[in-house]
């Protein structure tokens, strides 16, 4: 049997259709109805956070709240991480600046930060890569000083705690993304969090085309909305998130126990305080040292019907879509990370005996 590197989260089937069944009574399908209104609350609950708002998907989550942040300019911004964060900036006409990531972690590196501000900076945007927290605290020391906003992209950290504090408490907004693919899914979905009162109305107006009322047009915005069925698929998911993240725990520690002491192979290493929701199984490959390269020991994964995944790669300073248009920046050690990162097989229902599996063909690929 094929096992790929994720598979969707899903509630019982009588679970889902038990909270859809009023819809077939109010008919009310979309447009911030009751079940979405239910949902955005208990979210707001589980994230531990001020503020909250839905979106259809990630992406137009992070893209309009950098509209509502009116944000223009430059926006320091990290390469490795996935298409949306970078297209998100350059939707809304501003130039993302290439920061580069620690060897460590991945996070952006904030001892690089301050040597890419200009004056046409106007933000950082940081991602907390695999679920791992950022240096809030040094990003946050950084915005201040220069006056910057900062917008997490927390889209792998749904859930995530660090010092007890949700993750979505730091900086000015964070947005997260229930995708399909993601630790806790609405098939698909987003939403932004953050503790600025003003900032609510905009975002609300601009996920529904900024009308404010049917005479009232205020802003350029698109169409954003989370609707009720995917609202009601998030009811049903988050009842189950507990057991899911557990049983991503188990996973997470089988494979930790397999390949702590490979010499060539990089685990992830998470922040101190932090309360993870394992998202991802990154592995890192020295190919010098292991003996065998990334592309290969992939390669050889797929032969056995187990389909890892080079996630980031190639990172997004070097797209195709960019080429000419953008400037790489100076990012060495995310141009070497994309080479050498394989995400392996992490969902809740992976058997023991597939992380088994997987582990031992790896294994058998050393020198
Ligand atoms: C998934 C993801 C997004 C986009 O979220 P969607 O809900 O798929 O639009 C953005 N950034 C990162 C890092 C992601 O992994």
């Amino acid at each position: 049997m094929s096992i790929f590197v994720t598979r969707s989260s899903m509630p019982d089937l009588e679970e889902f259709v038990e909270e859809i069944k009023p819809i077939w009574k109010s008919h009310y399908l979309t447009n911030m109805g009751p079940i979405y209104k239910k949902f955005q609350y208990q979210l707001k609950d589980y994230l531990s956070v001020p503020q909250l708002s839905l979106f259809a998907n990630g992406h137009m989550a992070l893209e309009l709240a950098i509209q509502a942040l009116n944000l223009s300019g430059e926006i320091i911004t990290t390469p490795y991480t996935f298409a949306s964060t970078t297209h998100a900036i350059v939707r809304n006409g501003i130039t993302p600046v290439f920061c580069d990531i620690k060897p460590d972690d991945y996070t952006m590196d904030p001892e690089k930060i301050e040597e890419l501000i200009t004056d046409k900076t106007t933000a950082i945007l940081p991602v907390h890569v695999y679920g791992n927290m950022c240096d809030v605290e040094a990003i946050d020391r950084i915005a201040k000083k220069y006056d910057l906003k900062v917008i997490y992209d927390a889209a792998h950290a749904f859930g995530v705690t660090y010092n007890g504090i949700g993750v979505g408490n730091f900086g000015d907004a964070s947005m997260f993304s229930f995708h399909a693919t993601k630790v806790f899914n609405t098939i698909e979905g987003g939403a932004v969090t953050f503790s600025d009162v003003s900032f609510r109305k905009r975002l609300h107006y601009l996920k529904n085309f900024g009308i404010v009322t049917e005479d009232e047009v205020e802003d350029v915005g698109a169409n954003a909305k989370l609707d009720e069925f995917r609202a009601a698929m998030g009811i049903c998911n988050l009842r189950h998130i507990k057991q899911e993240i557990l049983k991503r725990k188990a996973v997470f520690e089988k494979y930790m126990e397999y390949f702590q002491g490979i010499d060539g192979l990089r685990t992830i290493h998470y922040r101190a305080g932090m309360v993870p929701n394992y998202s991802y199984f990154p592995l890192y490959i020295e190919p010098e040292v292991f003996g065998t390269e990334r592309d290969t020991l992939c390669q050889k994964l797929n032969e056995y019907d187990i389909y890892a995944r080079k996630y980031f790669y190639p990172a997004t300073n070097e797209f195709e879509a960019y080429k000419g248009k953008l400037n790489h920046g100076n990012t060495p050690v995310s141009d070497k990370v994309s080479k050498n990162i394989l995400t392996l097989p992490m969902f809740a229902d992976l058997p023991m005996e597939a992380v088994d599996r997987i582990c031992e063909i790896v294994i058998s690929m050393s020198r």
